[in-house]
């Protein structure tokens, strides 16, 4: 019986992201690690790998498909009730111990970790989301940069199907994949995990490639959301969410920042769950530097007016939350508010349809093949 790793080594095809260094190896540009990779080897993730002078990457699989509501993403200024037909493949260049998704994400290093792939194909991949009612598609579960060719192929598909394209993503991008994924994806959700780098060593990256990418994001227009995990004890100080909320305000006070409660999780056990009261400190200190659109996630019901979107202008509710429930909608049809008509930042349906869930549903894995293991 054939190791996961030497199956998902066949379900590979040429990339693009790279580039031939003068000694011969070659240089992964996909995520921010940029490995340099002799012939046979492979990079921090695992999945893509030096064949012969020829970078070898993910193709053709899935480790999991999910509608889920698009709030869960979390994106609250995309399409608000839209249903997000969520792929991953396996696989990450970060090992963090809290993950939420370790089972796809870390299927190559943990060996409990274990997630049968399926195989797949863009078109039928899209067949599917279209089916379910989806508006969205988002690569999602691993890390999206190190699978970006396999994404782009199915984003090709989706665009031309009239579908919406995203990425959730822990941001260690590089400017050649951002130039890359520009024409094919449309919202763009980082992780920023924390704001000190020896934090970020300790989860096996690096602090600057994920800042810079954020730059570079909001400067190339990808609609932009940002997420931080409130960690106590981990990334969860005054001083700490004061410069990182300082760093987001600076690129822009429009990009929303959401501060979501941590639960234990994978290999991290020890730290207390957040509190209520600690999303909403954090939240302040958002708000006391000048972003506009702060919201506190996971603890629905308990972080008052932190779930809804509000008007940075003149304070009217233009969507009510609670949880990934769409409980009030009134943003105008061509994205402002109806009381004071200042523009909304993001990205905004003609008109509010309903949504076809409000919970994550599976949507039945019988239309894909579990890969062989021979
Ligand atoms: S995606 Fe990142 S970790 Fe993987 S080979 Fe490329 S540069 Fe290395």
């Amino acid at each position: 019986m054939a190791t996961l790793a030497e199956v998902l080594a066949r379900e590979t095809r040429e990339g693009e992201l790279y580039e031939i260094l003068p000694d011969g190896r070659l240089r992964c540009v996909a995520c921010g690690h940029c490995c340099p990779l002799p012939d046979g080897a492979a990079g921090v993730c695992k999945v893509r790998f030096n064949k012969g002078g020829h970078l070898q990457v993910p193709w053709g699989y899935v480790g999991g498909v999910q509608c889920d509501p698009i709030e869960k993403k979390p994106f609250f200024h995309a399409y608000p009730g839209a249903l997000a037909y969520s792929f991953g493949m396996l696989g990450c260049d970060l090992h963090c111990s809290y993950c939420q998704n370790w089972v796809t994400s870390q299927a190559l290093r943990d060996p409990e970790a274990v997630a049968p792939p399926l195989g797949a194909s863009p078109e039928r991949l899209v067949r599917d989301a279209l089916g379910q009612g989806a508006r969205a598609i988002v690569s999602t579960y691993n890390e999206p940069l190190i699978t970006s060719e396999w994404a782009v192929a199915v984003f090709k598909e989706a665009k031309a199907a009239g579908l919406s394209t995203a990425f959730v993503s822990n941001g260690n991008g590089t400017p050649r994949v951002l130039e890359y994924l520009r024409p094919w994806v449309d919202l763009y959700k980082v992780d920023l995990k924390s704001f000190d780098d020896r934090h970020y060593r300790q989860l096996g990256g690096r602090m600057q490639p994920i800042l810079e990418t954020i730059q570079r994001l909001h400067a190339m227009e990808f609609w932009l959301e940002i997420v931080t995990l409130l960690i106590p004890g981990f990334n969860n100080s005054r001083d700490e969410i004061d410069r990182l909320t300082s760093f987001v305000a600076g690129v822009s006070p429009d990009i929303p920042w959401h501060v979501t409660a941590f639960h234990a999780d994978y290999k991290m056990t020890d730290p207390p769950n957040t509190t209520a009261e600690m999303l909403l400190e954090a939240a302040d200190i958002g708000r006391a530097n000048g972003l506009r659109f702060v919201y506190a996630g996971n603890l629905p019901g308990d972080v008052g007016d932190l779930e809804d979107t509000r008007c940075a202008a003149c304070g009217a509710l233009l969507v009510g939350r609670y949880g990934y429930h769409i409980r009030e909608y009134q943003v105008t049809s061509d994205g402002r508010c109806p009381a004071c008509r200042a523009t909304v930042p993001g990205r905004w349906s003609p008109r509010f349809d309903g949504q076809i869930a409000s919970r994550p549903f599976l949507p039945g894995t019988r239309r894909f093949t579990i890969l062989s293991l021979q």
